[in-house]
């Protein structure tokens, strides 16, 4: 007899969320997380507080810069940093107790410790105070998520260069920050800082910021980002960071091959994660991983080893806390014996800058690229009564489906309610839905999800408002 049905390594969304489901399912559940807190990165060090930040910085340069127009007066507007973070930190514990309460509430048993498996059907905790206990179990998941990418030529110590973890809780606004990498990380984090009144540069060595989403997005989102103070460095390339003190310089070669000595107090490198697997599986049982280290599994999250399971962050695809807990219901859907499913190909993401940037779907450029025969419709937020009412009419929803069977394979939206808007799209994908499906349902007036319909419509040529 085995201690458990399933026993999950990791407490991350993928984790906490397949042992929910597992227990929902009637199977008896453990997880083993080394954290003091449930989460995993989403929820303690990267999704929320993340999040928090962007918020709290957002009220405060709307208080400094935006309030006035709209008749409010705000005299003297003043950041008190410690007050952000406390309620950044508040939310964090509220949310990751949240998760420890879902535990108990679902009678899933909780290991506080570092989890291994020495042999199939085995798993040991090595718990704080140095004992070690071993649990049974016929069905094992993986979830122990990513970490940042580190790279030689940019190390971190954690002080002057640092990682997302430290970037969301500086205790002083830095001077001038420079920001390597110009993905999701980089654009969040940077966005805060500069709000706040930092000096913020990204450099990126590609020619355009926020790869994966479709180019015509990225690009109004850089015009957008540069008029909120950043400063976007486009194809340079960062050759070393240089730590004096507590001040950094970044050496890069511009794009028309200029040397360039970038002075910070604080250097943000994120310039990607990486699949975290530490010493969870000895190298003696043979467990399979990709080019990219990451965890091999088929289509239903099995590893090459019977009863191993790996699910999110540590295995293929976007590293997305909704895409890991998709895989953790499947997975578990697939163990219980019903037919979990996650559909890849309508996994939706977010860049929660100001404006948000949000996509689902296949680009602009990809349909160019895979030679695909589409139609496109777009539609200008400025053509939006809400969205003017609201002053937010910068952005535009783009919408591209099937020139043949008007089948929706896109939707790309950039305005402050993005990661709302973007899930109609979603939703719709998911039935198969057509653009015409989209165009002729009614939405609510005046509301920013008009732009939407308004985009769907645009696809025949026919949106009422531009
Ligand atoms: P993780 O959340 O990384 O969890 C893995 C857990 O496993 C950790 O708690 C770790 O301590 C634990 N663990 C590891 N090894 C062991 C072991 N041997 N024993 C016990 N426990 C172990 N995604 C979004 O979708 N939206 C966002 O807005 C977003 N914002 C982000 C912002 C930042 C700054 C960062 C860094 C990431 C963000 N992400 C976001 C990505 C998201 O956090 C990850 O995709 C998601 O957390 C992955 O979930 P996971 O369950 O696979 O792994
Ligand atoms: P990312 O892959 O999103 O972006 C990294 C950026 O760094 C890319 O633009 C890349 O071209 C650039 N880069 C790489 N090497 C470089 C170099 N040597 N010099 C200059 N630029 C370089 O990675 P990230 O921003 O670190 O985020 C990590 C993961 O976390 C991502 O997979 C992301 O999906 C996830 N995340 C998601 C969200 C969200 O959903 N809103 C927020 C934060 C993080």
């Amino acid at each position: 007899m085995s201690d458990f049905d399933l026993i999950v390594i990791g407490s991350g969304p993928g984790g906490y969320v397949a042992a929910i489901r597992a227990a929902q399912l009637g199977l008896k559940t453990a997880i083993v997380e080394k954290t003091k807190a449930l989460g995993g990165t989403c929820l303690n060090i990267g999704c929320i507080p993340s999040k928090a930040l962007l918020n709290s910085s957002h009220h405060f340069s709307f208080a400094k810069k935006e309030a006035a127009a709209h008749g409010v007066v705000i005299a003297d507007v003043k950041l008190d940093l410690p007050t952000m973070l406390k309620r950044k930190d508040k939310t964090v514990t509220q949310l990751t107790g949240g998760v420890a309460f879902l535990m108990k509430k679902n009678n899933v048993t909780r290991f506080e410790g570092t989890g291994s498996i020495p042999a199939p059907g085995k798993v040991s905790v090595a718990l704080a105070d140095g004992t070690t206990e071993e649990h049974s179990a016929p069905h094992i998941i993986i979830a122990t998520g990513s970490v940042p990418i580190d790279l030689p030529i940019m190390p971190v110590d954690g002080k002057v260069s640092v990682t997302s973890t430290e970037a969301l809780s500086f205790d002083q606004v830095p001077g001038k920050m420079v920001v390597i990498g110009g993905g999701a990380i980089g654009l969040e984090l940077g966005s805060v800082w500069a709000r706040l009144g930092s000096q913020v540069t990204v450099v990126e060595f590609l020619p355009r910021l926020a790869p994966g989403f479709d180019l015509e997005l990225a690009k109004e989102l850089q015009k957008s980002l540069e008029k909120e103070g950043l400063k976007i460095l486009l194809e340079t390339k960062v050759n070393g960071i240089e730590i004096t003190g507590d001040r950094a310089t970044v050496r890069a070669t511009a794009k028309d091959g200029k040397e360039l000595a970038l002075e910070a107090d604080k250097v943000l490198v994120a310039v990607g994660r990486k699949a975290f697997l530490g010493n969870v599986v000895p190298k003696s049982l043979g467990l399979a991983l990709d080019e990219r280290k990451r965890v091999k599994v088929d289509a239903h999250y099995h590893t090459n080893i019977p009863g191993i399971y790996a699910i999110g962050d540590v295995i293929a695809g976007p590293m997305l806390a909704h895409k890991a807990e998709e895989e953790g219901i499947a997975c578990v859907e697939r163990i219980a014996g019903k037919a979990g499913h996650v559909d890849y190909d309508v996994i939706p993401g977010v860049i929660y800058t100001h404006p948000e940037v949000a996509s689902v779907g296949i680009s602009e450029d990809q349909a160019k690229e895979r030679g695909l025969d589409v139609k496109i419709g777009k539609f200008p937020f400025r053509a939006n009564g809400r969205a003017l009412a609201s002053d937010s009419a910068e952005g535009f929803v783009k919408l591209i489906a099937d020139a043949k069977t008007d089948k929706l394979l896109g939707a790309h939206v950039i305005c402050p309610a993005a990661s709302e808007l973007i899930q109609e799209a979603v939703s719709v994908m998911e039935f198969g839905g057509s653009s015409e499906d989209l165009g002729r349902t009614v939405h609510a007036h005046p509301t920013l999800s008009e732009a939407v319909k308004e985009a769907a419509l645009a696809v025949e040529k026919r949106a009422i408002h531009t």
